[in-house]
């Protein structure tokens, strides 16, 4: 492995013990902080990439190829990630161009990223056979990553976001976009305590099948002691609501700390909901993870105001 640790503070990563805008409980709730670990390369992102990166070294590759779309904080942290630990990156974005670049793309190709743009179509298409080979003829002997950084190896990086848990606890719950992180958490869990996943997408049933997929493939186990709550996608990827704009805005006030506006706020909602509608046991304790995302908050702000929200 190599050694991150100059650039990396896993120790950040600190417990804290969170209060919920309107809701009081003898449920108790606190967030683990990995969005701590290093100010870009941020949280859940991090704990996907770290193995992914040894892999790339160990296969003697200098350039990672990932994939994202525009407003990624894969590809924000996979950028300053090459440029931190010294590896050149490629990033695939979905859609077109648009200039000036908004501050997600700046801010990688700032890092040093090299940017490509793909169709939605050919997107779509990113993981078949015929694409990765006409990429690698193309671009040369890249590693390749995934969307959203998620493949088997990244889950044994997230498997000790659960190690890293230092209390004792029932719950623990994780925003999900791919799937990955949430997969890692189940196969770090080994199936002590629970987990629920809250999709930030509309119509995220599909992942209780990809998740399944994943820890199979990462553990060769299958798990029963998670679940998914797709009740607050909030009608979509990076859709808002007045209601979740001012919970996150409350959140905030009452922790003096951000939640993301795209997963982690939708979770905590959620969470709050949940508490108040008594679905977790008097005395129980939540360990949310605060997964990162705050790069896109200052996009997401301005959307916010012009939305009026
Ligand atoms: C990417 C991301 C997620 C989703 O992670 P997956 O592994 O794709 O499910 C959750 N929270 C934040 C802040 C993210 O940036």
């Amino acid at each position: 492995m190599f050694d991150f640790s100059k650039h990396i503070n896993e120790g950040a990563a600190i417990l804290v013990q969170v209060e919920l805008p309107n809701v009081s409980s003898n449920v108790k709730i606190f967030m683990k902080r990995i969005d701590l670990v290093h100010p870009i390369i941020s949280g859940n992102k991090w704990f996907k990439m770290k193995y992914n990166i040894a892999e790339m070294m160990e296969q003697g590759k200098e350039t990672l190829l990932t994939f994202g779309g525009a407003f990624s904080n894969h590809i924000h942290a996979a950028a300053e990630a090459g440029k931190t630990f010294g590896f050149k990156t490629i990033g695939l974005i979905r859609g077109e161009e648009h200039l000036p670049l908004n501050e997600t793309l700046q801010s990688a190709r700032d890092s040093g990223m090299v940017l490509h743009y793909i169709d939605r179509t050919t997107f779509r298409e990113r993981d078949s056979e015929d694409f990765l080979k006409s990429v690698k003829d193309e671009l040369g002997d890249v590693y390749i990553l995934p969307l959203g950084g998620t493949n088997n190896i990244a889950l044994k990086g997230c498997t000790e976001i659960v190690k890293q848990i230092t209390i004792d606890y029932d719950y623990i719950c994780s925003a999900s976009g791919s799937g990955g992180t949430f997969a890692g958490i189940v196969a770090g869990l080994n199936g002590n305590k629970k987990g629920i996943a809250f999709p930030a997408l509309k119509g995220g049933e599909f992942l209780e099948e990809v998740i399944s997929d994943l820890v199979l493939n990462y553990s060769g186990r299958e798990f029963k002691n998670w679940s998914l709550n797709t009740d607050y996608h909030f009608g979509g990827f990076a859709k808002l609501t007045k209601e979740l704009v001012e919970f996150t805005k409350n959140f905030e006030k009452l922790n003096g700390f951000e939640l993301d506006y795209i997963y982690t706020n939708k979770m905590m909602f959620g969470i709050a909901k949940l508490i108040k509608s008594g679905y977790f046991k008097s005395g129980e304790t939540i360990v949310a993870i605060h997964s990162g995302g705050l790069q896109g908050n200052l996009g997401m702000k301005e959307r916010i105001n012009k939305l009026r929200l």
